[in-house]
């Protein structure tokens, strides 16, 4: 079997997983933050869950990424510091800015762990060496549509996990309806946000990898907003009546 075959097989195995997750999490929620709950085996620090789960798409991206023959040319660099952009932020940034204390099941880690190794391995090889992305591409009105959606979604995804944040005071645990901006049509602008940016990302990269991606990631986190939303409903009955869950006035 040859890379680029294996590669292809990957990016089939992702669409596979994406296809899987969507009843598997409409029934039994991902056992971690406001869904945890016992018989997932052990657990860990919350904090270095995340920064393990998501390092493979911060390091082995790069090392995937830059033994590519086109890794050196413009677009595939801008595409690198794109990805970049939004992983060393939520390898390394965001986790320290939750509330210390939370325990997250090695099992969730392991398989987020997993599959960030192949999605990472996925694109990376993709933008680095099995893609053509030409100087022209900078002309191209797919590469700055995705563009501008990733950014957008970025701001829309940093602003709200900000404000989720900043709603507890230091040693507060529990939980309080967030108010402001987009949280007034949605309870998971975080979610959303994530949404357009690998959106944008597929559409940027114009590529099946990224497309895969994007798609698991839709897999992952609706029914995961959807969970959400019932949760607070059911937990504050002042909840707002109005408020969607992850699609502003549609879903
Ligand atoms: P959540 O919105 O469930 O939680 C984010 C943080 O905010 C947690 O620390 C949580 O605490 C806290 N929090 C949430 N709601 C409240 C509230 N109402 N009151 C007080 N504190 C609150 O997001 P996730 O943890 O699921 O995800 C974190 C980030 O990772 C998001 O930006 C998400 O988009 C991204 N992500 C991306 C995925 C992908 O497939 N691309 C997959 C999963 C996440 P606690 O932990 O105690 O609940």
């Amino acid at each position: 079997m040859s890379e680029l075959e294996l590669h292809t097989l990957l990016v089939q195995g992702v669409f596979l997983v994406a296809a899987l997750t969507v009843p598997a999490l409409l029934f039994i929620s991902a056992p971690y933050g406001r869904h945890a709950r016992g018989g997932w085996g052990g657990q860990m620090d919350t904090r270095l869950a995340w920064m393990v789960m998501e390092s493979p798409s911060v390091l082995w991206f790069t090392a995937v990424f830059f033994a590519g023959s086109h890794a050196w040319g413009l677009v595939p660099l801008l595409l690198w510091v794109l990805w970049q952009s939004h992983y060393v932020q939520r390898a390394f940034i965001f986790p320290l800015k939750i509330r210390p204390g939370g325990l997250t099941p090695i099992s969730v880690v392991a398989m987020g762990f997993a599959f960030n190794l192949v999605n990472a391995y996925v694109n990376a090889r993709w933008i680095g060496e099995f893609g053509t992305y030409e100087i022209g591409w900078l002309l191209d009105p797919r590469l700055w549509l995705g563009l501008g959606l990733f950014v957008l979604g970025y701001k829309i995804n940093r602003r709200a996990d900000a404000a989720l944040a900043a709603l507890r005071k230091p040693g507060e645990t529990g939980y309080k309806i967030p108010r402001g901006g987009l949280y007034e049509l949605i309870s998971c602008p975080n979610y959303f946000g994530e949404l357009l940016e690998w959106t944008g990302w597929a559409i940027a990269t114009w590529s099946i990898a990224g497309l895969s991606f994007a798609v698991f990631t839709a897999a992952n986190l609706v029914p995961r907003a959807l969970s959400h939303h019932k949760w607070y409903k059911q937990k504050f009955p002042e909840y707002p009546a109005g408020r969607k869950a992850v699609i502003p006035f549609v879903l």
